[in-house]
């Protein structure tokens, strides 16, 4: 479905963003996997090779100008072009409105929103000029509900909807098309670090009465980046059980 296709993927060596990876290169595409270290790449780009594709490792840092243009650089060197960018790299730094530190607030604005920007920037200069393209942010269900302990990375979230909106309508006239996917609650390392009864009060509030998986996240982004979703832009999808609706 995406043969010959290139896609960059940040925050690409775990979590969300490798399914999202895993899942792009079994449908064909070529994969530039970008994130803050190298670790775990080795065994990713392994991965990639066996599921008949190809990739490279890109180190950056999304929150640096710099380094979203290398980004598109080295994958336009690799592979002679980018059709697919997934703005998946993102960081939480929880605590209450009133005790949040200001540092914490700026830190998660910067990955979450201004690195989403700044890769967008850097592909939108490649996509307009191929008249192809594209972007998918990751942001989450929380950025259209709210939650107590999150200013910072529910603002963030909402934030990348309101980029994701502004940079559909901008890019349109060149055929690149920009959406984004909500996950809802996910089983991460961080949602398996809860007590049973949490999860399971967590999962109560869900209509489809479980966690999402990674893969169910990099469903939803197969579609958006395929030839398939051609007539949608500036969407959310939420991948979220139901439990925001
Ligand atoms: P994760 O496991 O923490 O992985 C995030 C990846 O991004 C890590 O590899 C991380 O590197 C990398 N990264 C962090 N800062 C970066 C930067 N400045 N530049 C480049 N890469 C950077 O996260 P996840 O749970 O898979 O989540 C992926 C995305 O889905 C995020 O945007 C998150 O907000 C969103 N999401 C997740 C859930 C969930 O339940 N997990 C729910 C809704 C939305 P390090 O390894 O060095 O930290």
């Amino acid at each position: 479905m995406l043969k010959n296709k290139v896609a960059v993927v940040t925050g690409a060596s775990r979590g969300i963003g490798k399914s999202i990876v895993l899942a792009l290169a079994k449908s064909g595409a070529k994969i530039v996997a970008v994130d803050i270290s190298l670790n775990g790449m080795d065994a990713l780009l392994a991965e990639i090779k066996a599921l008949g594709s190809e990739g490279i490792a890109v180190e950056g840092n999304v929150t640096v100008a710099a380094d979203s243009e290398k980004m598109m650089e080295q994958g336009i060197a690799a592979f002679g072009r980018v059709d697919i960018l997934v703005n998946n790299a993102g960081i939480t730094r929880d605590g209450l409105l009133m005790r949040m530190k200001e540092e914490d607030w700026d830190a998660v604005l910067s990955v979450n929103l201004k690195g989403a920007f700044l890769c967008s920037r850097a592909a939108s200069k490649v996509m307009t000029k191929q008249r192809y393209g594209r972007i998918i942010n990751i942001a989450s269900v929380v950025g259209q509900m709210g939650n107590a302990g999150q200013a910072n990375y529910c603002a963030s979230k909402a934030g990348l909807m309101g980029l994701t909106r502004s940079n559909a309508r901008e890019l349109a006239k060149r055929n690149v098309t920009v959406n984004a996917v909500a996950p809802g609650f996910i089983v991460s390392d961080m949602t398996e670090a809860l007590p049973d009864k949490v999860k399971q009060e967590m999962a109560a509030q869900i209509p489809l009465e479980r966690f999402g998986t990674a893969d169910d996240i990099a469903n939803a982004v197969i579609f958006l980046a395929s030839e398939a979703s051609g007539y949608i832009t500036g969407q959310v999808l939420a991948v979220n059980g139901g439990m925001y609706m």
